[in-house]
Parts: structure tokens; sequence; C-alpha cells
């Protein structure tokens, strides 16, 4: 059951396409699977953004979830599909990413992957998948700016809370954390970030030097 949701701000705003290209896929991939964000942004998208004030039940027009659903499973013309990636095969992707080309993986640890999802039209943020495999622990790290997480598969936990399938989180420079993922199950998540995450801890830092700075 999903138990996180974005903000309205944040539905307001991808309701009315003012998010940057990585933020809204991050989006799309929780609103693909949550009814209830799906008739909100439905709501939004219907009242031309505005936030509604009123608490009385909003009358949705005959297409505007429709109108949801075709931004979010929107289907590329043949040219323009791109094959997902083979280490991506095991997992039910969600439409929204599966029209994306998902780059090269990158192992930073026996047990974490990190690979890059190339969103068109070019992103202002960072977006990109991250794996844990079980019994495995993030560095620690805050934030550099906004970042959106959908959780694709499995479940992570930190300091503020439980997340599995389908829970979006938001975070930024003033959270703090250490994602865990416990013995019951692997967790792969999508991630939109306005620029690498700052990892603390000398070790940490020179493994994220080494890999580049890419996340
Ligand atoms: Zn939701």
């Amino acid at each position: 059951m999903i138990r996180y949701h974005p903000s309205l701000e944040i539905l307001e705003a991808y309701a009315r396409g003012a998010l940057n290209a990585g933020s809204a896929l991050v989006v799309a991939c929780h609103v693909h699977g949550c009814a209830v964000c799906r008739s909100e942004a439905a709501i939004l998208e219907d009242a031309g953004g505005a936030f509604l004030q009123d608490t009385t039940p909003a009358a949705v027009s005959g297409d505007a979830l429709e109108r949801i659903f075709t931004r979010i499973d929107d289907v590329p013309p043949p040219s323009a599909r791109v094959k997902a990636p083979g280490f991506l095969e095991r997992f039910s992707v969600p439409a929204p990413l599966r029209r994306q080309r998902v780059g090269f993986r990158r192992w930073v640890t026996p047990n974490i992957w990190f690979a890059p999802v190339h969103v068109r039209p070019k992103p202002e943020a960072l977006t990109y998948l991250v794996y844990a495999g079980k019994n495995t622990t993030l560095a620690r790290h805050t934030h550099r700016g906004q970042e959106f997480t959908s959780v694709l598969y499995g479940r992570f936990s930190d300091e503020s809370g439980a997340f599995g399938p389908g829970d979006f989180a938001q975070t930024d420079e003033s959270v703090e954390h250490a994602p865990a993922v416990m013995s019951d199950s692997e967790c792969l998540c999508l991630i939109s970030a306005d620029a690498p995450m700052q990892l603390l801890g000398l070790p940490a830092r020179i493994i994220q030097t080494m890999t580049g700075s890419l996340y």
C-alpha cells in the first residue's frame, strides 16, 4: 500500500507542467501507480493549476483523468522507442520510465549501483536509478537543493520512516540521512536531484570523487 505521496504543491506544479523534466518523471512514476494522486492531479489540471481553496468535492470534467493518463502513459513513436537495459528486465518498470533512455549502471560497492536516466528534453536536474541489495546502508549524506524519490521496487527506511513500492519521498538540504535496505528486500528507486548528494565522512567522499561525483 502506498503511504507517502507528493505534497499538494508538488502535484500542482506537476499538473501545470512547471516541474523540470527529471522531477516530472519521478512524480509521473508515482502518479502512474497511485489512484489518489492521479485523480488529485486531474482535478488540479482541470482547475488550471490553481490551488483549491474549497473543501467541497470538486467536479472533474470528463476528460481530465484521461488527459492525466495520456500524459503519464504517453508512448513515443516507434523511432523514438528505447529498449530498457538488461539489468532492468527483472523489475516491473512503470510506463513513464520505460520511454526514457537508461545509461550504463555503475557499481559503487558490491551491493549498490547507480544508472543515469537521460530524460528528454534535457533535464535541469540529475535523474538516475539507484539500486541497493539486501542488508545495505547507503553512506550518510545530505542534499544540495531538492531531491524527489519514487520507490520502484522493494523498500528502504531512514530517520523519516519506512518506504515501500510506489512511495514518494521529498528531501532537501535540511535532511541528513543514511537510507537502509533491510534483509527482507532489495530496493530500486528513481531519483531526481538538483545536484549530487553531499556525502558525509571521508571514505564515502573519496569514493564519490573517484566515481566522478556523478551522484
Ligand atoms: Zn499518491
